[in-house]
């Protein structure tokens, strides 16, 4: 049996400063420290408003009653608007201005990789930061949480957000279950040229974020809370700390 590797921050550090190219996945566990409520969680959406997510992100349903979607939507636009990106969310936009870091890949819908400065980041599930008209397919791009607010409270029928051209209802580009992620392959290509592969606070449950890690022999250091879904291995390294404490310490290793 292989054995389950941990990585000290210091050694961490040394990998990086010999990396040519790092890539980072992340997942859930980069926000929650910014205060990204885990919807699912006692006091999440889900629960505390009575959201079935099976409904709030399915395709079908969003076309047959885009209302249910745009309830959650206001609600969740009220929740993360004033959140800010956490210490990793900052440290990875420095890791990219300065050479060593060629990209993000996150699962996140939340935008808080933009907010702390990263330029290149692959959104597997898409975010609220642009939309299509599912009428006249008119794109919209560079949408904040302020505009959306603004647009689902001017609405004629709040809180629906539509299309300035057509009244039809506005989709935001994320990925709803049912739809296929469009970003897989350029994800995939990043993964494999990347020499050391960065997963943070994701569990990798979720396909196709769980993938990846599987396309590339770089080393893999995972840093999350709990219980991965990736075998051990040589090239693999498992932290299981909270991600801002830990990150602190090795740009704390980098800077000696
Ligand atoms: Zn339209």
């Amino acid at each position: 049996m292989v054995k389950i590797q941990s990585l000290e921050p210091v050694r961490c550090a040394a990998l990086i400063r010999q990396a040519r190219c790092v890539v980072a996945l992340t997942g859930a566990g980069i926000s929650t420290a910014a205060g990204i409520p885990d919807f699912r969680g006692p006091q999440g959406l889900y629960v505390t408003r009575r959201y079935d997510p099976e409904k709030v992100f399915e395709i079908g349903w969003f076309r047959r009653s885009p209302q249910y979607f745009y309830e959650f939507s206001r609600d969740f636009v009220d929740t993360v608007k004033d959140i800010r990106p956490t210490f990793t969310h900052r440290w990875l936009a420095e890791r990219e201005q300065t050479g060593c870091l060629a990209g993000v890949i996150t699962q996140n819908i939340d935008i808080l990789h933009q907010q702390a400065g990263s330029r290149k980041v692959i959104e597997l599930h898409g975010s609220y930061r642009s939309a299509t008209c599912t009428a006249c397919g008119t794109q919209y791009a560079d949408l904040s949480y302020a505009w959306w607010q603004q647009a689902m409270a001017a609405s004629p029928t709040p809180p629906l957000a539509l299309c300035s051209r057509c009244n039809g209802v506005l989709k935001p580009d994320i990925v709803f279950f049912g739809e296929l992620v469009d970003h897989y392959s350029p994800a995939e290509q990043l993964v494999r040229q990347c020499d050391l592969l960065l997963v943070l606070g994701s569990s990798l449950k979720v396909t196709p974020a769980s993938f990846l890690p599987h396309q590339t022999q770089a080393t893999t250091i995972v840093v999350n809370r709990g219980p991965v879904l990736l075998p051990p291995a040589p090239h693999r390294y498992f932290v299981d700390r909270d991600l801002d404490a830990y990150f602190r310490e090795v740009a704390e290793s980098l800077r000696g």
